[in-house]
């Protein structure tokens, strides 16, 4: 079935398998489009700007996800948590005249909310969406780090600074998606790889430079194969903590991704799948970053869930779930964010084990409440479902949280990084913009040296000036101390533009129809040149088609799994 969106009014699709889903958890058929939905979750994620600001209870100072003059209540964690207050205090009746919707912000603006999602870490007060951490420093959506910086989606790494997504990774630089590696800088895709720089989809390679598409190699330069000497004398004469000549390198590396041949997706060990980063997935579509998920719908950064639908960034451990954002452990629950167990629920904001509620707000081991309110089981019943009733007489039930029910601004969230927008388009559509204090008014002539081994101790009491959009940003001592150490030249760029940097080189959450551009006979493979070719199966264009996140208009070459299997060598 054809809908049209009610917001961008593209048109969209309802297959009969959504059908089936949608009625078995009751709920209308969507009338956004998916990328509309997901944007209108991603305004609840916050991930990475962060605020000096007071506890509003005890008062201590703290780092928080909220600034100090949004209109929200906000505790630390040790407050959040304690038996201090209690969500009940906040308790609402229903007024039948009003939107339910309006009602709920006007409940959020009274209960206190927790200040950033930060969970047995020891020393990562500059954090969000951490848990057991050490000693790391800007990172986001990252567990079981010690010693990270910069980074984002990492999980049990060391010493590794400035990477998109990685898992298992020591002493790594300016990565993206990268698995079992050490030492290894500027790559990407790169999985059990020691000691390189520059590569681009290999796997068990040490030694190598600047080179795509390797198997078990050692002291490969640019895609050819050296001996161990020729490969040290060129590496030694390669200025290595020279901005300028990184900077060149980066440009190489941009023209070798054109040269590469991908397979059409990131992942393995999946069956009956559309999507990109997945594994162990099972009929599972349109679904990016996820493992282990089965019967699942339009997930980013799913973990072991089942018949979900629409879901985003540790969407754990759920069944049964329809429109969630950050929430672990949910059973039979829709419209949730930041939840963290709990079943049978509906629009729940920042609950822990909460059973039968609807419409509520730090509520923690409670059900039967709707608007914070405690009611009887029977009464429970018969109010949700005249509830359930007139919101969607008016058009509400059946959709997540409007944009305004966040408790951020657009430019704060992951909706500013997937679906980015101007001040004035966001003003536009009713939505809330923040303008930082304007930093740009300071003045720096501060000047790095080309070279680390230039830089002075004195780089550390002064701001930089990003040289992409020219706000200051200042660098701390353990990281200047890891770039000397390992000959890295100090960024030119703040946090925020590498990280946007970074975004750009993976592939997008949206999908494109393609065919395999595999013909045969083969002309110049990937790989190290004169390395022997297996068959195809096909003569001339490969027939095989599929969904992939490299877009119809980029010029990346993509290939079926089966045709890209053959290239490795
Ligand atoms: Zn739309
Ligand atoms: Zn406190
Ligand atoms: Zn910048
Ligand atoms: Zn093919
Ligand atoms: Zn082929």
């Amino acid at each position: 079935m054809t809908k049209q969106c009610k917001q961008c009014s593209k048109t969209f699709q309802i297959s009969s398998d959504d059908q089936t889903f949608y009625q078995k958890i009751s709920v209308p058929e969507p009338t956004l489009c998916p990328d509309c939905r997901s944007q209108r979750r991603l305004v609840w994620r916050n991930e990475r700007s962060l605020y000096s600001r007071q506890c509003d209870l005890c008062h201590k100072p703290i780092i928080s996800l909220y600034r100090a003059n949004s209109p929200y209540t906000v505790y630390c964690y040790a407050c959040w948590y304690s038996d201090q207050w209690n969500g009940s205090d906040y308790a609402r009746e229903i007024d039948w005249q009003r939107s339910f919707f309006d009602q709920f912000k006007e409940l959020q603006l009274r209960v206190p909310r927790l200040s950033a999602f930060m969970v047995n870490n020891e020393n990562c007060e500059y954090t969000n969406g951490t848990l057991g951490c050490k000693d790391c420093y800007m990172i986001f959506a990252s567990d079981h780090n010690e010693n990270c910086m910069y980074s984002y989606g990492i999980f049990s790494s060391v010493t590794t600074l400035d990477v998109l997504s990685g898992k298992n990774c020591e002493l790594c630089y300016d990565c993206i998606g990268c698995t079992n590696c050490f030492n290894v800088r500027y790559s990407e895709d790169a999985s059990n790889c020691n000691t390189a720089y520059f590569l681009l989809d290999c796997k068990g390679c040490g030694d190598c430079f600047m080179s795509y598409g390797l198997h078990n190699r050692n002291y490969v330069w640019k895609n050819e194969q050296l001996t161990e000497a020729e490969y040290k004398e060129r590496l030694a004469k390669t200025q290595l903590g020279s901005t300028q000549t990184i900077k060149r390198l980066k440009a190489d590396f941009k023209e070798l991704k054109k040269k590469h041949t991908f397979k059409y997706y990131h992942g393995q060990n999946n069956d009956n799948f559309s999507g990109d980063y997945l594994e162990r997935c099972h009929n599972t579509w349109q679904s990016f970053e996820c493992y282990e998920i089965d019967n699942c719908k339009f997930i980013t950064h799913g973990n072991q869930i089942k018949d979900c639908y629409d879901g985003y960034m540790n969407v754990d451990q759920c069944e049964l779930g329809y429109e969630l954002v950050g929430s672990v452990g949910a059973y039979n629950t829709k419209f949730a964010a930041a939840c963290y167990t709990g079943s049978y629920s509906y629009y729940i904001d920042s609950c822990k084990q909460v059973k039968n509620v609807f419409g509520c707000i730090g509520l923690q081991n409670q059900q039967y409440c709707i608007l914070n309110k405690q009611y009887s089981e029977q009464e429970y019943c018969i109010t949700r479902d005249k509830l359930i009733k007139q919101m969607s007489a008016i058009g509400e039930y059946g959709e997540f949280f409007p944009v305004s029910c966040s408790p951020f601004t657009y430019n704060e969230t992951a909706a500013m990084d997937s679906f980015p927008l101007s001040q004035t388009d966001v003003v536009n559509r009713g939505w809330n913009w923040h303008t930082p204090p304007d930093k740009q008014q300071r003045f720096s002539s501060y000047r790095l040296p080309d070279t680390i081994d230039k830089v002075e101790d004195d780089v550390l009491e002064n701001f930089l000036t990003c040289e992409q959009c020219q706000t200051f940003y200042k660098i701390i001592p353990a990281e200047l101390r890891l770039y000397r150490e390992h000959i890295i030249p100090v960024p030119r760029q703040c946090f925020n533009c590498r990280h946007a940097g970074r975004l750009q080189q993976h592939t997008q959450r949206s999908l494109w129809q393609r065919q395999c551009m595999c013909t045969r006979p083969p002309g110049q493979a990937a790989g190290v040149a004169g390395a022997a070719q297996p068959e195809h199966g096909h003569g001339g264009l490969c027939q095989n088609n599929f969904e992939t996140a490299y877009s119809t208009d980029s010029i990346t070459i993509v290939y079926c799994e089966d045709c890209y299997n053959k290239t490795i060598v």
